[in-house]
Parts: structure tokens; C-alpha cells; sequence
């Protein structure tokens, strides 16, 4: 079993395929995007097999392969069916915009994809292409559709932005009612790829659950599984579920179970760090299957306590203002 230095068990890498994407949303990055990767930068298919070969070998359970878009980097089915071969891979699971997914949803169920995060923040047409300046909440609806079809365990991720989507919580949750889904609202991080300064949060986890029990008075605390990083609620008599994910008031820290490999191979063993190694470069450089283990073991042997304290360390000069994308949400 991995541990870190705090005790905490580390199972779960969360996996960015690519910096790309083909939406715009406003809390993640710029309209003109980001200063993608070239190819170069990026790790190639072997090496993410190779790293997450190794993490498996030394106790990592569960991958959640998300971006930038999964779908939108070249033969990521491919990809997608090595990695669900990996001995010892408990469970592989993806986050997605839902743009270009919903023709790859009866491949993820053959190899053995049972849940996937759908990201949506609005049921409204127009309110999407505002976020996400793009015309793409009917491909989203048919990608929405065909996983509750082919029986995939869905959450929609949405991101509550003060003055955008406040008016989408209720009808949201509406969705539970007859729909085995659970819908997580997310507090706003100040991870937009831009260099504007980030002044606090309106809609705290707080806040959030104050609207909801503003329509729902009777709303029931649920249990929370063991490293969620949700606090769950659900309607009476509703099907699905409620969650609230605490992402910047960073309440959960202290059961944190998950490591992080962006898109160009740098491991963050916090949301909230700079990065604590680059696995690419080591594997570039030709470093032997023992020696990139022992390096493995000291980034989770010298693990920020919270991110509280991940964000202290950072240089003053790399403040927080990459994008998602880039990190790997
Ligand atoms: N493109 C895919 C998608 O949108 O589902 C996967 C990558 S995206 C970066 C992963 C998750 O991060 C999404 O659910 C998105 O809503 C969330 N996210 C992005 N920027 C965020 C921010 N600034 N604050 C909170 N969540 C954010
Ligand atoms: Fe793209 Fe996902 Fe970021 Fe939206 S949240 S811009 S879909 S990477």
C-alpha cells in the first residue's frame, strides 16, 4: 500500500491526456485558448502506459484519464484499451466535456469504463455557448443520453460561477429526480489560464447548499464514501444524488488520496502544488523501472499537508493562475 507522510493512502492518479480542447469555458481558459503544448512536450502513449504501468505495480487502484478534452487527442481509444489491461487496475473511469464522446460510449463499456464525470453546467442552450463559447450542448445532451443508455454510472461535474449559472442549480438537481445520476456542484478555483487576479470565492460550498435547501427543505445528508471529495445530499423519493465538491474552501485535504500527471508529464502530489517532478523528462532521460520508483517514493514522503500549504510553497512569482486544462482536473 502507498502511503504519504502524513499517513494518507495515495490510490488514485488522475491522468491529462492533453492541454487541448474544443471549448472555451470561461473558469478554465482564455477564449483565444492556451499556448498549447507542442507534440514534443506532450508524453507520448507509451510513456503514460510506462508511468502508470509503475504506479499500478506499487499500489496505485484507480485512473481517471481526463485533460484539457480526452476525446479530442488522436487514437485515445487505443489508449484508452491498453490502459483498462493493466494488471492490478482496479477501476478506470474518465472526465469529459461530452462533446465528441457519445460514438465511443458502447467501446468505454466493452473495456470495462463503469463511471464517467460528465462536465455541464447549464441545461440552458444559450447559457452553455455564453460559458463555453461554443454551439455544443446538443452533442453534450446525445453524449448525456447514450451513457445512461449503455448503463454507465454518470456525474455531472457543473461549476458554480456567481452571475452565470446560479439559476441552474435547481433545475440541475431537478434531473435526480427521476435519473440514477448524482450531480456535483463545484466551488470556482482560480485555475482560468489567465493572469487576472482571482478576489475569493461568492458561491462557497456554503452558499451552495443554502440555495439548494432554499427549494429543497427536507434535502438528506448522505453518508460520504471513504476519499470522497463530495459532501452528498439527496432529495426524498429522488433517484439520484447531490453532491457538493469543496475544490477552493479545500475542506477535504485530509483524506486526499490522489496524485496528479499533466499533460507533459509533471507529477503534483497536490491540486494546488507546482509540481514535484517531471516523470517524462526522467523516462526521456533513460532512468531504470527501480531508480524513477525511488524518486516516486520521495515526492510522497515530502507531500504538502493541504493545499493550503501547497499554495505557500509555490514560488511568489508562480502564484495560481495555470489552467485546469494544463493541470488535469
Ligand atoms: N475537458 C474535460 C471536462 O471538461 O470534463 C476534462 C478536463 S476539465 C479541466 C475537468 C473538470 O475541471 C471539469 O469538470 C471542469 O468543470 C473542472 N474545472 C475546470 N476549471 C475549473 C475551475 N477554475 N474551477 C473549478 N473546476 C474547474
Ligand atoms: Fe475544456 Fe474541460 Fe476546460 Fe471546459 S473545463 S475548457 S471542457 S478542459
Amino acid at each position: 500500500m502507498l502511503t504519504d507522510n502524513h499517513g494518507r493512502k495515495i490510490n488514485y492518479l488522475r491522468l491529462a491526456v492533453t492541454d487541448r480542447c474544443n471549448l472555451r469555458c470561461f473558469y478554465c481558459m482564455p477564449e483565444d485558448g492556451l499556448n498549447w503544448l507542442s507534440r514534443s512536450a506532450l508524453m507520448t502513449y507509451e510513456e503514460m502506459l510506462q508511468s502508470c504501468s509503475l504506479l499500478v505495480k506499487m499500489g496505485i487502484e484507480k485512473i481517471r484519464i481526463t485533460g484539457g478534452e480526452p476525446f479530442v487527442r488522436k487514437d485515445i481509444m487505443k489508449f484508452l484499451t491498453s490502459l483498462s489491461e493493466l494488471q492490478g487496475l482496479k477501476e478506470l473511469t474518465l472526465t469529459t466535456n461530452g462533446v465528441l464522446t457519445a460514438p465511443h460510449v458502447a467501446e468505454l463499456k466493452r473495456i470495462g469504463v463503469s463511471s464517467v464525470n460528465l462536465s455541464l453546467d447549464t441545461l440552458d442552450a444559450g447559457r452553455f455557448f455564453s460559458i463555453t463559447k461554443r454551439d455544443e450542448f446538443s452533442n453534450v445532451m446525445a453524449t448525456f443520453d447514450e451513457l445512461l443508455k449503455q448503463g454507465i454510472d454518470v456525474k455531472i461535474n457543473a461549476v458554480v460561477m456567481d452571475g452565470k449559472n446560479t439559476q441552474d442549480i435547481i433545475p440541475l438537481i431537478e434531473l435526480t429526480k427521476k435519473l440514477p445520476v448524482s450531480v456535483r456542484f463545484i466551488e470556482e478555483m482560480p485555475f482560468n489560464g489567465d493572469d487576472h487576479v482571482y478576489t475569493g470565492l461568492k458561491w462557497d460550498y456554503i452558499r451552495i447548499l443554502e440555495e439548494i435547501k432554499g427549494a429543497f427543505a427536507d434535502i438528506k445528508k448522505l453518508d460520504d464514501p471513504l476519499y470522497s471529495t463530495s459532501y452528498n445530499y439527496q432529495v426524498p423519493g429522488y433517484m439520484g444524488s447531490i453532491g457538493i465538491i469543496a475544490a477552493y474552501s479545500r475542506t477535504f485535504c485530509g483524506s486526499c488520496n490522489r496524485i496528479r500527471i499533466t499533460p507533459e508529464g509533471e507529477l503534483k502530489t497536490c491540486l494546488y502544488d507546482n509540481g514535484v517532478m517531471n516523470i517524462k523528462d526522467q523516462l526521456r532521460q533513460g532512468i531504470s523501472e527501480d531508480n524513477l520508483k525511488l524518486m516516486l517514493l520521495n515526492t510522497f514522503n515530502s507531500r504538502a499537508k493541504n493545499g493550503w500549504e501547497a499554495e505557500r510553497q509555490r514560488a511568489k512569482s508562480q502564484g495560481v493562475h495555470e489552467s485546469m486544462a494544463t493541470i488535469g482536473g
